[in-house]
C-alpha cells in the first residue's frame, strides 16, 4: 500500500482556492472558498487563488473576472499572483511527456460514443490497436495500487478499487489537458501543503494520489468540507444551474459561514465576519457527514 505522506513538518501552510471558471460563483463555491481561506489564516498560512481554465471549450475568460470580483467583494485575496493554468500548458505536456516515458499513459482512440457501453469504465482493449495518427487522447493505465489519505474531515478514505476499471484521460483528442493532470502539477509546482475543498472531489483523489506517486511527488494533505445538496440530493453546480450569488453581500457570506458552523450574530462588516470566523473555524466540528442539505431560508441561493 502506498501511502500518503502529510506536509506535517515545519513547512509554512499554503492552500489554495482553484475554481473553474465555466460559470459565476455560487453559493457552493463560496463555503468552499471560505473554507480554504479559514483554514489557511488559521494556520497562519497562504491563501493562493488559482484559475483551473485548462477546458478551453467550457471556461470563459468573462466568468474569470466574475469570480474574482465576487472573491475581492468578500475581501478573499490571493496572497501571490493568481495562476491561470491556460498559461501553463508547457509544464503539463513536459510532466506528461515523463509520464508516456514511464509508460504509465496510453494513446486511446476510443470515443465517448464507443465507451458509452461500459458505463463510465475504460476496457483497456483499444490499447494494441491505438493509430497514434488519428486523433487520440492520453490516458493513464490502470493500476490495482490501493491508496488512502487520512482526511481531517472525512477520516481515513480508502481507495482500493479505484484504479482498476478507469483511465481518466489526462490530455484529450482535442489537445486541451485535464483538470487531473494540470492539478496536480500545478498543487506541486505552487508549494501547496493543504487542500481544503467539496466532498465532490474525493472522487477525483485516489488518480490524483496516484499521480503524485508516478512523478515521484509528496501530495498535499487533504480535506474535503461536506457538499451542500438541494431537495433531491443533487450538489449545487453549474450543471445544476446554481444562481450567480450577489456580490460584497453581507448576509449571504454569514449563511455561507453557517455551512461551516460558524454563526455569528452581530457583526457589520465583512471584514469583522472573515476576521471573527477565523477565530472560530474548527474543521473537526463538520466531521461524519459529505453532504449537508440546503436550509429552507436558503432556497434562493440556487
Ligand atoms: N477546479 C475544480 C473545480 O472547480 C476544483 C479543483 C480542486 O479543488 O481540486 O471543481
Amino acid at each position: 500500500m502506498v501511502s500518503h505522506h502529510t506536509n506535517d513538518d515545519a513547512t509554512r501552510y499554503r492552500g489554495r482556492f482553484a475554481p473553474s471558471p465555466t460559470g459565476p460563483l455560487h453559493f457552493g463555491s463560496l463555503v468552499s472558498a471560505l473554507a480554504s481561506f479559514l483554514d489557511a489564516k488559521k494556520n497562519q498560512g497562504d491563501w493562493i487563488i488559482r484559475l483551473e481554465d485548462v477546458d478551453g471549450t467550457r471556461c470563459k475568460a468573462q466568468y474569470t473576472e466574475d469570480i474574482l470580483a465576487t472573491l475581492h467583494s468578500y475581501c478573499l485575496f490571493s496572497d501571490e499572483p493568481i495562476r491561470i493554468q491556460s498559461q501553463h500548458t508547457e509544464e503539463y505536456e513536459q510532466h506528461l511527456s515523463r509520464l508516456k516515458k514511464s509508460q504509465a499513459v496510453f494513446a486511446c482512440n476510443c470515443t465517448r460514443q464507443s465507451l458509452a457501453q461500459y458505463r463510465g469504465q475504460h476496457p483497456h482493449v483499444c490499447t494494441s490497436t491505438t493509430n497514434t495518427n488519428a486523433p487520440h487522447s492520453w490516458r493513464l493505465k490502470a493500476s490495482d495500487t490501493p491508496y488512502f489519505c487520512d482526511d481531517s474531515i472525512q477520516g481515513r478514505l480508502s481507495f482500493v478499487d479505484d484504479l482498476k476499471y478507469n483511465s481518466p484521460v489526462l490530455k484529450r483528442k482535442d489537445g486541451y489537458f485535464s483538470y487531473q493532470l494540470a492539478v496536480v502539477v500545478d498543487d506541486h509546482q505552487q508549494g501547496i501543503t493543504h487542500l481544503v475543498r467539496g466532498a465532490d472531489l474525493i472522487d477525483t483523489t485516489a488518480h490524483q494520489l496516484h499521480l503524485y506517486h508516478l512523478l515521484n511527488w509528496t501530495p498535499p494533505s487533504m480535506c474535503h468540507i461536506p457538499l451542500i445538496i438541494n431537495q433531491h440530493g443533487d450538489k449545487i453546480s453549474k450543471q445544476n444551474h446554481a444562481k450567480a450569488i450577489q456580490n460584497g453581500h453581507l448576509p449571504t457570506l454569514l449563511r455561507a459561514l453557517h455551512y461551516l458552523n460558524i454563526d455569528l450574530s452581530t457583526v457589520h462588516t465583512i471584514e469583522d465576519a472573515l476576521r471573527l470566523s477565523t477565530q472560530q473555524w474548527a474543521p473537526e466540528t463538520l466531521r461524519g457527514s459529505q453532504n449537508r442539505p440546503l436550509k429552507p431560508q436558503d432556497q434562493h441561493f440556487l
